[in-house]
């Protein structure tokens, strides 16, 4: 363990979560109805609407975040290559994608609405920064994207192929890498845009896009129309679908009449402005909202929840310093060189833990004893109980490196691109981390145990919808139990263990 961390914590923290495991779900199911259902518009005072309404508004917040990310990748390409001393990797890799699972509990989707790649994408298929143009003057074929792509499996991929780069390649230590990596999304997301219609990156392939969307369904706000009874009855457009001269169609193809999940919404405000009758609310919801409601639960969601717990628990163990030592010893007996090595452990996790997974949704079925509901039914339906656990040990983990690295912005603000330059007089500074390794394992115990307790509420939901019979939806939960509280174990050991920084070399 962390020197200085004592054992009884580690310890006491797994009898706790098994505690929490039986005690939490019937409490929770009790009370719940009560909170459930409230929501708070943050768009119902009109001034707030009506300056969201603006054209302008959006890319009032995304040219800041643009010239940070043309600076990230400037400082890439011609700054020093070393990780500590280039703005690039801690803009990126410690600020950026530790900060972005943190925001997305709070604010959902609010990184896609300040996206540098979507709004580059915009400027360019509209030839403008904020004009509403006509949909036949935009700057795009308007081909159909081919229908058996209408998955998210390309988002899946990337998101292996990001995280074989990071893990394998190290990508996160290099700037100019960073930098070629932030051009190449660009690319990806600007030419679907020209060649098809509406933003088929956004909406089928992006793996930030799509891994923030599955974890969305976890935040404390949402986007949704206010009142169904003023769609039906006093609305026959449906411009929050199709846009009109105020505002251009859903980019991600969604209906916001109808949309009852956060996961395709890319905040993009545009259903705001052409609702006619202002009847699209951004609410402030309980957690977990879309997680323990009944809805449409998709194959393709399910798989790319168990790819991120198996790839989340993977980038722990690579940055373990007993990760080194197990490669070195397989290169040695297999006499394989270590991309092979590394390539052969991330794909064995990546199917350990959905064949895990697999064989204990068999025996929920088993023990639930129903007959009519399917394996694949049971498979799909409980993956979205994994979201929560995946979601805080992802928050967990960064927690590490923004509490630990976080600090080194101080004298790259002033020698951004390792020049030598000192514009604000700190760039010989070396604050230490912002907090301690003791107190940050408390907070990563709390984040763990937390997403725990929220996946167990998810998974007794998930069991009540999915089997009518209250018996049988028990029955069911409880193979399930044992795959909650042994993801929690293994994220409890990862986060005891020491972990490499990304800046330290
Ligand atoms: S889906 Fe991806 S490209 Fe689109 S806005 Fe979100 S992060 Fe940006
Ligand atoms: S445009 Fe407004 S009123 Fe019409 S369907 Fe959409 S949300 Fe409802
Ligand atoms: S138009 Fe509305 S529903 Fe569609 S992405 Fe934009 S904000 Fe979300």
């Amino acid at each position: 363990m962390i020197p200085g961390i004592p054992d009884y914590l580690f310890f006491g923290s797994i009898i706790m979560i098994l505690f929490l495991t039986f005690g939490i779900v019937e409490y929770f199911e009790k009370q719940d109805r009560k909170v459930r259902g409230y929501r708070y518009d943050i768009l119902g005072t009109g001034i707030i609407r009506q300056v969201v309404k603006k054209r302008y508004f959006q890319p009032l917040f995304q040219l800041p975040v643009v010239f940070l990310f043309f600076l990230v990748i400037f400082s890439g390409l011609f700054g020093t290559q070393s990780p500590s001393s280039n703005i690039a990797i801690i803009l990126t890799w410690i600020i950026w994608w530790a900060g972005i699972v943190f925001v997305i509990i709070f604010a959902g989707k609010i990184w896609c609405f300040i996206c540098p790649w979507n709004a580059v994408t915009d400027w360019i298929r509209r030839l403008h920064f904020w004009k509403r143009r006509k949909d036949e003057d935009l700057f795009t074929l308007n081909l159909k994207w081919p229908k058996r792509l209408n998955n998210i499996y390309l988002a899946t991929l990337l998101f292996l192929v990001l995280t074989w780069l990071e893990l394998g390649y190290d990508i996160t230590s290099s700037p100019m890498a960073t930098a070629y990596l932030a051009l190449l999304i660009l690319f990806m997301a600007v030419v679907p845009a020209v060649l098809f219609k509406g933003k088929p990156f956004c909406r089928y392939a992006c793996l930030v896009g799509r891994i923030s969307g599955l974890y969305s369904m976890f935040s404390s706000v949402e986007l949704r129309r206010k009142d169904e009874k003023i769609c039906r009855e006093r609305c026959k457009t449906g411009d929050c679908k199709h846009g009109n001269e105020l505002g251009y169609p859903c980019p991600t193809f969604e209906y916001p009449r109808k949309m009852d999940v956060n996961t395709y919404c890319i905040l993009c405000t545009e259903c705001i402005k052409s609702c006619r009758h202002d009847n699209i609310s951004f609410n402030i919801r309980p957690f977990a909202s879309d997680l323990v409601k009944p809805r449409e639960t998709r194959k393709d969601e399910a798989y790319l929840s168990l790819v991120m717990l198996s790839m989340t628990a993977f980038h722990g163990i690579t940055m373990i310093p007993a990760w080194s030592n197990w490669t070195a010893g397989l290169q040695e007996i297999t006499g394989l060189g270590y991309y092979f090595v590394f390539t052969v452990l991330m794909a064995g996790l990546l199917f350990l833990f959905p064949a895990v997974y697999y064989i204990l949704c068999w025996l929920s079925k088993i023990a639930s004893a129903n007959h009519s509901v399917q394996l694949k039914t049971i498979f799909i339906n409980y993956a979205y109980s994994l979201l929560p656990i995946a979601l805080f040990y992802h928050l967990a983990h960064n927690t590490m490196h923004f509490f630990r690295e976080s600090q080194k912005i101080v004298p790259v603000l002033s020698d951004p691109f390792g020049w030598g330059w000192d514009i604000f007089g700190t760039a010989g500074m070396n604050p230490g981390p912002v907090l301690s390794l003791s107190a940050i394992w408390y907070i990563q115990v709390f984040l763990v145990v937390t997403g725990h307790a929220f996946s167990i509420y998810v998974a007794s939901k998930v069991a009540r919808q999915t089997f009518e019979d209250e018996k049988q939806a028990m029955h069911s939960l409880l193979p399930q139990l044992l795959v909650l509280v042994g993801f929690s174990i293994v994220s409890l050991w990862l986060i005891s263990q020491p972990m490499i920084m990304r800046t330290a070399m």
